[in-house]
């Protein structure tokens, strides 16, 4: 927890106006109450990044919450920005909120995974610009990143709009499982563990601030979020159970509210154990339709705040799938 104190809490009214009233809270509390504040306000999270609310997440770490939450990690030489918000027009602001922040001439950006809001602001950077990608995700983003693009243009106008002339650029560096990044004065080791939410999910360790920038891997209170056939349920518990042995003061993750290191439990928890019952369903004898309503009653009594849990039924079939 970040030592400066505000004061502030947020409440709706009846009137469904936000009421601010103030509380002692920390730094991290206040910038999940930012986020809890930016959701709940419009509905869905807005697609144009916020300017200057960038908010700090640990000493070198800060964070612009918006779709995606964008990460940026400032050294004294250096500046890594994690995703870019969907399209140019969000690559600039991201660019433009690191560049304010930056104490050093050198930027650095890279994805935490290639789904059109993580990625396709990279022209909106300036050209000079390192991008570094972990080589499964540069792969799979030539492969699928405009068929993406083209799905989520057709979602709405504005979707449409931000998305227009995209194109992918061509990283700086790729590397298989990891690489360091020394900003000068902290390091950013931007690692790789396998498939998860896509085949190359990454995830960025700032050792110096004990920070986990976890891309969609590690969520707050989120159910699995599988959109294809390059996701994976088995992978992903797995990674989940690796990262278990690994702590963290912070984590940050790009779509739900920044917590502590409890969230990687939290998750593995949550993860695991709907696998595990899958499993065991399937051996009674269950059919996948009736197993996923099932598990969709049991979780939605045990985990009543998470999100997507109505793509539980979905997941469930996917855990048969995945264990013929
Ligand atoms: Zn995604």
């Amino acid at each position: 927890m970040c030592g400066k104190l505000i004061l502030l809490s947020v409440a709706m009214t009846s009137h469904g106006k936000f009421h601010l009233r103030m509380v002692l809270i920390g730094a991290a509390a206040v910038t999940a109450t930012l986020f809890a504040l930016r959701v709940a306000a419009q509905g869905s999270p807005q697609l144009v990044l916020p300017e200057d609310q960038a908010t700090r997440v640990s000493d070198h770490v800060y964070a612009i919450m918006g779709f995606p939450n964008v990460a940026i990690v400032v050294g004294e030489r250096a500046t890594l920005v994690v995703d870019t918000g969907l399209g140019p027009r969000n690559g600039a602001i991201a660019a433009r909120e690191a560049q304010k922040l930056a104490k050093g001439p050198m930027l650095y950006l890279t994805t935490t995974h290639y789904h059109p809001e993580h990625a396709t602001g990279e022209g909106g950077f300036p050209p000079n610009t390192i991008i570094a990608r972990p080589v499964a995700q540069q792969k799979e983003l030539e492969e699928r990143g405009m068929r993406f693009v083209e799905m989520f243009s057709s979602r709405s106008a504005q979707m449409k709009e931000l998305l227009a002339g995209v194109k992918f650029r061509a990283p700086g560096i790729t590397f298989e499982k990891e690489m360091t990044i020394d900003l000068g004065g902290a390091s950013a080791r931007l690692f790789w563990m396998g498939q998860a939410h896509t085949k190359g999910d990454e995830l960025v360790d700032v050792e110096a601030d004990s920070t986990l920038i976890s891309g969609d891997v590690v969520q707050n209170k989120v159910a699995p979020n599988l959109p294809d056939d390059n996701a994976s349920m088995k992978s992903w518990v797995e990674i989940l159970s690796k990262l278990r042995g690994m702590t963290w003061q912070h984590v940050l993750p790009d779509h739900s509210a920044p917590g502590d290191g409890s969230l990687v439990e939290q998750d593995y928890q949550f993860f695991s154990v709907l696998q595990s019952r899958g499993l065991e369903l399937k051996k009674r004898g269950e059919f996948p339709d009736h197993a996923g309503e099932i598990l969709f009653a049991e979780f939605k009594m045990k985990y009543p705040d998470w999100q997507r849990l109505n793509a539980i039924p979905d997941i469930v079939k996917r855990i048969y799938a995945e264990n013929p």
